[in-house]
């Protein structure tokens, strides 16, 4: 391993080592076993869902989702413009259109211009097949009004929590909202299977037909009998058995995210005209709890007198990965002139945020390395070192300017 710091990289150790040995000596190695089963059950108590189905991707949960729902071509899928590619994908694969709409400050969904879309679409007479709501950045998005907004709609609300398992609102874990929703163990995720999903659901039928689905639509014959066009979409038997591991390490590993936000937190308050990404747990209407999966900050340009991408590439120059947030869905070339609802804040958002090395793998020292490479980088190095006390009340391991 080079001294590279990443955004967030996998963390994994001897448990998982002992999870792949346990896997392979079981004998099942194949996309399915007994790892799988486990796995699907505790990742379905660990988001209170009555059904889990393991899957090879986030990507193809919401797939097999949107196709449980009998979305395909002359259809829209709401969607958020802010978010990673895998959801509008996801919902190209289906022959169905993605409508994009704009967010508010959390970088989720603005409820109110999703209402006003809506609105708009059934009064142009387009038959709106799912709602697709992202939790960004490990940020639950305001399901209470997406709820409501999607009953009027008539239609299903499939929750986009790829980056959020983890996390909180209002009592429920990310996972638990929508008739369906989806999460990723992708290596950069919070937890990783190395590459893997999984569809989460109380509807038994959803659940039995995405299994279906995701084994080629074989028939329950010997023959192999196909009524269907189906997939390839399970999860490996030794893969879900990392995921077990991994799923048991999951809050210590939520923890260590938690405090590098604490770090780059106290970095940030003594910054001209940088902010933190993301607005503080509970502040949008609904006791919140985040999974700290990114950091992200702001810079404002004019007070700064730098912009993000100066400081991206300085980092990036470093051996530190800093990336903006996501560019936008409505901006991207592929899905130039769809259709899309927007207010300017995912734009702003691309523009003016950066994450941070974020990782639960990431170790103390170099924290500090990529918070004093920050604060050499802004030149504001003397001007933020905080006073003495300050620094003994932080979470600091070693001063700001020790170097
Ligand atoms: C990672 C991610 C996905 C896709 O998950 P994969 O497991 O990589 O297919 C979908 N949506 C969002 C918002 C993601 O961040």
């Amino acid at each position: 391993m080079n001294d590279r710091i990443l955004l967030s990289p996998p963390d994994t150790g001897p448990a998982e080592e002992e999870a792949v040995l346990r896997a392979l000596r079981g004998g099942w190695v194949a996309p399915l076993g007994p790892e799988v089963d486990a796995f699907e059950e505790e990742i379905a108590s660990y988001t209170g869902r009555k059904h889990a189905v393991a899957l090879s991707s986030g990507t193809a949960a919401l797939h097999l989702g949107l196709l449980n729902y009998g979305v395909g071509p002359g259809d829209v899928v709401v969607t958020a413009t802010m978010t990673f590619a895998a959801t509008a994908n996801a919902i190209t694969y289906t022959g169905a259109e993605p409508v994009f709409v704009d967010c508010d400050e959390t970088g989720n969904i603005d409820v109110d211009l999703l209402d006003h879309a809506v609105t708009d679409l059934q009064a142009q007479g387009r038959r709106i097949a799912a709602i697709v709501p992202v939790d960004l950045l490990g940020k639950v998005a305001n399901y209470e009004r997406i709820t409501e907004i999607a009953a009027r709609a008539g239609a299903p609300v499939l929750s986009d929590a790829a980056e959020s398992l983890g996390a909180w609102r209002n009592g429920r874990p990310a996972g638990s909202f929508g008739d369906v929703s989806i999460l990723s163990f992708n290596g950069n995720k919070v937890m990783t299977t190395s590459g893997g999903g999984m569809l989460l659901t109380d509807d038994p039928h959803v659940a039995t037909r995405t299994r279906y689905l995701a084994t080629q639509a074989r028939q329950p014959v010997l023959h192999y009998e196909h009524t269907e066009i189906g997939y390839n979409y399970r999860l490996s038997n030794i893969l879900a058995a990392i995921g077990r591991a991994q799923l048991g390490r999951l809050d210590e590993m939520i923890a260590r995210r938690r405090w590098n936000r604490l770090r780059y937190r106290e970095m940030v308050s003594a910054l001209r005209g940088v902010q933190m990404f993301g607005a503080p747990d509970g502040s949008d209407g609904a006791p919140t709890r985040d999974n700290y999966w990114l950091t992200s900050i702001l810079v404002d340009p004019d007070a700064a007198g730098w912009s993000a991408s100066t400081l991206a590439t300085r980092l990036n120059a470093g051996g530190i990965e800093a990336r903006p947030l996501w560019k936008p869905m409505h901006l991207q070339p592929v899905y130039g002139g769809l259709l899309s609802y927007v207010n300017g804040t995912s734009e702003r958002l691309h523009s003016s945020g950066l994450s941070l090395p974020s990782g639960s793998v990431m170790t103390p020292a170099q924290l500090d390395r990529v918070i004093q490479t920050v604060q050499e980088v802004t030149g504001d190095l003397h001007r933020a070192v905080p006073d003495a006390s300050a620094l003994t009340a932080s979470p600091s391991t070693s001063a700001p300017h020790s170097r």
